[in-house]
């Protein structure tokens, strides 16, 4: 049996290295802390949070509530690390950070088929791989993944729009075309003077909330923030990303005064992102502001936009849905650098990248969890999401196909989120136990 390499011993890694090692295949674990550290980390510890304490909202309501209640199904050592230190937090999954990573630490260290090195890897090492180094992926291997992938492939910073659901875009109000006699591919926000000069006032007054950290980087034109856009002056978002030039509002027979477009984010159009709207206004003032556009005043952000450092590949152009690399299918790439977005995510990857190193040292075919759950629903949106400016993804319902019940009106939002969760939990039970793996059902912990 061949063995298994990991590189990087964060949320991604540490879960890759114990899958492979819990299907019986031994691991050697690379990582470079304490010896070389990142800007962010503080420690040599595994797992270790370098931000919030949290992995997200629970319950089965929740899109990472159900997540956490597949990766707890299949034995995950980070939610049960996760369990173990859990903090009172009001329905969202809070730890003690140092508590957790001690756990993860342990766990690691401790398995008799894992041998870690302290060590930095400078270039990728032959035979099968898991690749898990995160957004502060050391220079030397990241310019060594980029020649492997493709420079073009290999981001180093975020400059993400947000995301919408479809189901929550007002369509009665929005027009599907594209520019001039091109194919009706985007949905289009229109908005008169008014509306236009009050989006414009909004845009201006979040802007002042915003802390300016992102300037240090450096933008090319074409990903510079709309609230940096906006001010250069009050005509030029209307001259750039939101010029109304050959489009057609069907309602009016005219070109809109300005117009936001958005873009497909997934092959089943339950996603879609503002066009030339990257920013990195607050939360709160970014819901606001996308509220303020006609059609979007119910606007449901599935992934709100981020400007920040971040070193991730192109998932849609690169990996496969069981997380291998295309063009070479005994490397596997999980976590941040996979092009996933938050710490429960790059986990479940992790988890997901390590059970198919391990299938692939074995002989064994990779395998993939179903599409309506949510890990399935999340590796499938990194092999199949457009390319086209393609942005790290968190989990969310959007993710998994919509429900829907014969001959009955549609279902509102608490009434089908309870039975997507029932459904992706079961799907993704009958699959763990299909492919050989030993599941226990406890959907909540038990602390
Ligand atoms: P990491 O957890 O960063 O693990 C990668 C590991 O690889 C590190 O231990 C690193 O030392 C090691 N490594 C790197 N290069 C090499 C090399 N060449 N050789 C050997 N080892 C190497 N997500 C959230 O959900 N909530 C947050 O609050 C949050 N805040 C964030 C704040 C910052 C500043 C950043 C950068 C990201 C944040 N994220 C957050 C996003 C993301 O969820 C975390 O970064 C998460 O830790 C990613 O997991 P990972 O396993 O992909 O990478």
């Amino acid at each position: 049996m061949k063995a298994v390499t990991v590189i990087g011993a964060g949320l991604a890694g540490s879960e890759a290295a114990l899958a492979a090692a819990n299907a019986g295949v031994p691991v050697t674990l690379f990582e470079m802390r304490p010896v070389k550290m990142t800007p962010a980390h503080r420690s040599g510890k595994f797992a270790e949070l370098v931000c919030s304490n949290s992995l997200g909202g629970e319950g089965e309501t929740n899109a990472k509530g159900l997540l956490q209640a597949e990766m707890r199904a299949v034995g995950s050592t980070v939610i049960a690390a996760a369990d173990a230190s859990r903090l009172p937090a009001g329905g969202a999954l809070a730890v003690e950070r140092e508590g957790f990573s001690d756990h993860v630490t342990r766990a690691v260290r401790n398995h008799p088929l894992i041998t870690v090195r302290d060590e930095e890897v400078t270039a990728l090492p032959e035979g099968v791989t898991v690749l898990a180094t995160g957004p502060l992926t050391s220079e030397a291997l990241a310019e060594d993944i980029a020649r492997a992938t493709g420079t073009e492939r290999l981001a180093f910073y975020d400059a993400a729009a947000p995301v919408i659901a479809f189901d929550s875009i007002n369509m009665d109000v929005a027009f599907r075309a594209g520019r001039y006699d091109q194919p009706a591919d985007y949905i289009n926000c229109p908005m008169d003077k008014e509306q236009y000069a009050a989006f414009y006032a909004a845009l201006e007054q979040a802007r002042s909330h915003t802390p300016h950290d992102w300037e240090k980087l450096e933008f090319f034109e074409g990903c510079m923030p709309i609230e940096e856009i906006a001010r250069r002056g009050p005509d030029t978002p209307r001259f750039g990303p939101m010029k109304p030039r050959g489009l057609t509002d069907p309602r009016t027979g005219r070109w809109p005064y300005a117009v936001v477009q958005l873009r497909q984010e997934d092959a089943e159009g339950r996603m879609w992102s503002l066009v030339g709207f990257q920013t990195g206004l607050k939360w709160g003032d970014q819901k606001a502001v996308v509220q303020l556009i006609p059609g979007l005043e119910n606007a449901e952000i599935v992934r709100y936009g981020v400007m920040h450092r971040n070193t991730y590949l192109n998932a849609p152009e690169v990996l496969t849905e069981t997380m291998q690399l295309r063009a070479d299918p005994e490397k596997l790439v999980a976590g941040v650098l996979a092009g996933t977005e938050g710490y429960l995510e790059s986990a479940a990857t992790g988890w997901l990248a390590g059970l198919n190193a391990a299938r692939l040292a074995q002989g064994l075919e990779p395998v993939c969890p179903p599409q309506e759950s949510m890990l399935g629903g999340l590796t499938r949106y990194l092999a199949t999401a457009n390319p086209k400016n393609y942005q790290p993804m968190n989990t969310n319902w959007a993710l998994v196909p919509e429900f829907k019940v014969e001959g009955r009106r549609k279902l509102g939002k608490r009434e089908k989120r309870p039975l997507m969760f029932a459904r992706g939990y079961d799907a993704f039970l009958g699959w763990a136990r299909g492919v050989g793996l030993n599941v226990t059902e406890r959907v909540v912990p038990t602390s």
